[in-house]
């Protein structure tokens, strides 16, 4: 199979949305972006053996390569239109470009997302995915907008995936789904658009991730530590593993936002995905509030590459 024949096979769909005058094909693709709204584009590469286990199934690792970037969108508070696709493969193997393409359609058609073009190269396997999609003018949830006096909200759950990456082989299927199939938390990050402050993807863990959020903004937090939104198998653990997963352990894709405490009494009167875990305070910091009072200094640490 030529690499023409495997795009047209697995890649190139019939009929686009409407806002894609040209997709999979030319030499580039041509978009219409909704009139009034500003676009949020972002991407991120997944490495064999960086950041997904070797044995990983081929649909997996195309629904995680799409899901880590529809996360990035879902913090900025953006709704995702589309994508590109960067496939580097050591060889011609239609089989796991057909598996791999299933898995990235599965998620992509759950949340309306369409593949508009990328390239194909020969290589050590890496999947480069571009995302792009749109948010109203002025009302992206940045880093560096946290405000002394806001709540912090987490939307999905956390540890999960630190779990299963460390019980490798003997993580069971639906342990497993934490770190292969991670769900993108749109419609939360949709939900805080209008009434948000900051907002950031857990991927590198919550302290690291909310420790970015408290640099660029300039405060520190507290955080209720019974408060977090634990992946129920961590409750089998010891409580000091189960929190060292939950705040240090990469891979889970969760939301972490801030918000005024009037915004957050009005958004927790209808169901919407988030749980309040603590507040932004003047102090520089993360701090945790265990059950019985006690407070203690949370490192920022999570995972890093270099
Ligand atoms: P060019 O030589 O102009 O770079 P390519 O041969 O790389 O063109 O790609 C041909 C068409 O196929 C382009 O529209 C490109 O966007 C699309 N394409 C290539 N690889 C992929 C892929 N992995 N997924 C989706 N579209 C792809
Ligand atoms: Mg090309």
């Amino acid at each position: 199979m030529t690499e023409f024949e495997l795009i047209r096979q697995y890649f190139q769909r019939d009929a686009g949305p409407s806002w894609c005058r040209l997709g999979i094909g030319d030499d580039a693709a041509i978009l219409r972006p909704p009139a009034q709204r500003e676009l949020a584009i972002c991407t991120d590469t997944l490495v064999a053996g960086r950041h997904f286990p070797q044995d990983t199934a081929a649909a997996d690792i195309g629904w995680k390569a799409l899901a880590v970037n529809l996360s990035d969108l879902a913090a900025m508070g953006a709704q995702p239109m589309g994508f590109l696709l960067n496939l580097t493969l050591p060889d011609n193997d239609p089989a796991f470009v057909a598996e791999l393409a299933r898995g990235m359609f599965e998620l992509a058609s759950t949340h309306d997302v369409a593949l508009i073009g990328g390239d194909t190269t020969r290589g050590p396997m890496s999947l480069s995915v571009t995302a792009f999609g749109h948010v109203a003018i002025d009302r992206t949830l940045r880093r560096d907008a946290a405000r002394v006096g806001d709540v912090i909200v987490v939307a999905g759950e956390l540890g999960g995936a630190a779990l299963a990456l460390a019980r490798g082989g003997a993580a069971d299927p639906a342990l497993r789904a934490y770190l292969d199939r991670p769900q993108p938390q749109i419609e939360a990050g949709l939900a805080l658009v209008e009434c948000g402050h900051a907002a950031i993807d857990i991927s590198d863990g919550l302290a690291a991730d909310l420790g970015h959020i408290l640099t660029a903004s300039g405060c520190g937090a507290q955080i209720d530590l019974a408060a977090l939104p634990l992946a129920p198998q961590l409750a089998d653990l010891a409580d000091s593993e189960a929190m060292r997963l939950a705040l240090h352990g990469g891979d889970d894709y969760a939301l972490i936002a801030t918000l005024s405490r009037r915004a957050w009494a009005a958004l927790a009167e209808r169901p919407c995905g988030w749980r309040c875990v603590g507040e932004i305070v003047e102090q520089p910091g993360l701090y945790g509030r265990a059950h019985d009072g006690s407070r203690q200094l949370i490192p920022a640490t999570g995972y890093t590459h270099f």
